[in-house]
């Protein structure tokens, strides 16, 4: 039943290409000043990604940060080069919900035509820093509409202390007055409560046999796809470590990063996988 090829899902492979001093966990403890002085590892470590994918045969969306377009653009042409989705994760990863209509749509307009400028394609997806579409900025889908995007894969769908929208629609919907997608993070339903089953830190923390079998179910479900999000900077243990930041900030993002490459590995394998628009028909 559980043959590699026939009637398999094919589910949304994506990363969100941020340098790891750019990430939430750590915004308390380095400014955006300071971005340009810290050593960048976001190229090789997305390099690695590029290279785990070649070997699997898997194309894959990489929501990619205007900022880093602006400073790697033999990367974003090499992303665009081997078949995968070029698509936006904004340019200075602010959170959406942070901020105005304003500056979100001079964020999010700013990094869409950056990335199409160096990639040389249509940018038509967008995902938000740290899921940060929800009940606060509902009017962010038709900010982003009015900015060239098609779709968003911002919503996560679960309860959690720093984000979430848990009455969302688990699957992929319109919004913004029909004029754009959704594509939510893959949650998983038990006992009337969502369960997060999307990749990031849950996909480090809990075994990997709990998130094959998360995946399945929710593949099951209809056939729906589901989507996995990752970044270059987890599967980069020798990042430097940011001891002023909050322990538990620290805990989320350093659990098992030595562990990460090998599982992302083995998913590539276990599951068939393809960039976002051509899953879901963008
Ligand atoms: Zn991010």
């Amino acid at each position: 039943m559980a043959g590699p090829q026939a009637g398999r899902v094919v589910n949304a492979m994506t990363v969100d290409v941020e340098d790891w001093f750019q990430v939430q966990a750590f915004a308390g403890v380095i400014s955006r000043e300071q971005w340009d002085g810290m050593p960048r590892r976001v190229e090789a470590n997305t390099e690695m990604f590029l290279q785990m994918f070649a070997d699997a045969g898997v194309k894959a969306t990489f929501f990619t940060l205007g900022w880093v377009a602006d400073r790697h653009a033999a990367l974003v042409r090499r992303i665009v080069a081997e078949g995968h989705e070029l698509a936006s994760h904004g340019y200075w990863h602010r959170l959406a919900d942070g901020q105005d209509v304003a500056t979100f749509r001079e964020d999010v307009g700013r990094a869409r035509r950056v990335l199409e400028d160096v990639g040389g394609v249509a940018v038509r997806g967008y995902r938000a820093p740290t899921f940060s579409i929800n009940t606060r900025n509902p009017w962010a889908f038709e900010a982003l509409a009015d900015e060239g995007y098609m779709y968003s894969s911002s919503v996560f769908p679960i309860r959690h202390d720093l984000y979430g929208m848990p009455d969302a629609p688990r699957f992929a919907h319109k919004v913004g007055a029909g004029r754009l997608m959704e594509i939510p993070m893959t949650t998983v339903r038990l006992g009337g409560r969502n369960f997060p089953c999307a990749g990031g830190g849950y996909f480090r923390l809990f075994p990997y046999a709990l998130f094959r079998a998360g995946l399945r179910r929710f593949n099951g479900e209809g056939g729906s796809s589901g989507v996995f999000y990752t970044h270059p900077w987890e599967i980069d243990p020798g990042q430097p470590r940011v001891s002023e930041a909050p322990v538990m900030s620290r805990f989320r993002h350093y659990v098992n990063l030595g562990r990460t490459r090998a599982r992302i590995v083995r998913l590539l394998r276990d599951f068939a996988w393809d960039r976002m628009d051509r899953v879901f028909s963008l």
